[in-house]
């Protein structure tokens, strides 16, 4: 099932997260629901927040990003973290980030047709469960841990447009107020806050 993409202003996306366990109810269903929700939105990350529950759960599809790259047009960037991974994080928790800061122009599903050069650390360590509860402590850098500190602030409340600096975000102000107010037109299913 397809869900609504909560939009900027929607009041689950300012919330700090809770953990989650084995005993939350249709986690199985949600989890599908959120991989068909992404697939839709062709998104590489989704975090529950963004479908408005406030759970540590998110989903990151770096692979994606690989698969779409044509081989002729290589420009001599290299990604150390190719070709990427498709994975479920529930309760992460970065434990390290290290490497130097470097900028990429993001974007986000709840923050429709705004992208902006965000710096970032390279490499991060997270613990977090998979969708199974099995505990994993992993390294990630390039594209893929670039997407998991996107979504890892997601259910920390925080949003990619919160690292501009004031006057960038000033002159956001009269586009971030047209999302909130559902003045938008996006391709996938979103939800306005009332
Ligand atoms: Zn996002």
């Amino acid at each position: 099932m397809i869900l609504p993409i909560a939009a900027y202003g929607m009041p689950v996306l300012r919330k700090v997260a809770k953990d989650i366990d084995s005993n939350y109810p249709d986690l199985k269903k949600l989890i599908e629901d959120m991989w068909e929700t992404l697939a839709e939105s062709h998104g590489v990350g989704l975090a529950a927040p963004q479908v408005n529950k406030d759970i540590r759960l998110f989903l990151v599809d770096s692979a994606l990003i690989f698969d779409n790259k044509d081989e002729d047009d290589e420009d001599g960037e290299t990604f150390p973290d190719a070709p990427g991974v498709k994975k479920v994080f529930i309760n992460a928790k970065i434990i390290d980030r290290k490497g130097e800061e470097w900028a990429y122009n993001e974007g986000c599903l709840s923050i429709p047709k705004i992208r902006e050069d965000i710096f970032r650390p390279e490499e991060i360590t997270i613990e977090y469960l998979d969708e199974n509860f099995a505990p994993h402590t992993d390294t990630f850098n390039g594209i893929t841990a670039r997407i998991i500190q996107h979504e890892y602030d997601h259910i920390e409340g925080k949003l990619f447009i919160d690292y501009l600096k004031p006057l960038k975000k000033k002159l956001l102000q009269r586009k971030l107020s047209d999302i909130s107010k559902g003045n938008i037109s996006v391709d996938y299913k979103m939800q306005f806050p009332k």
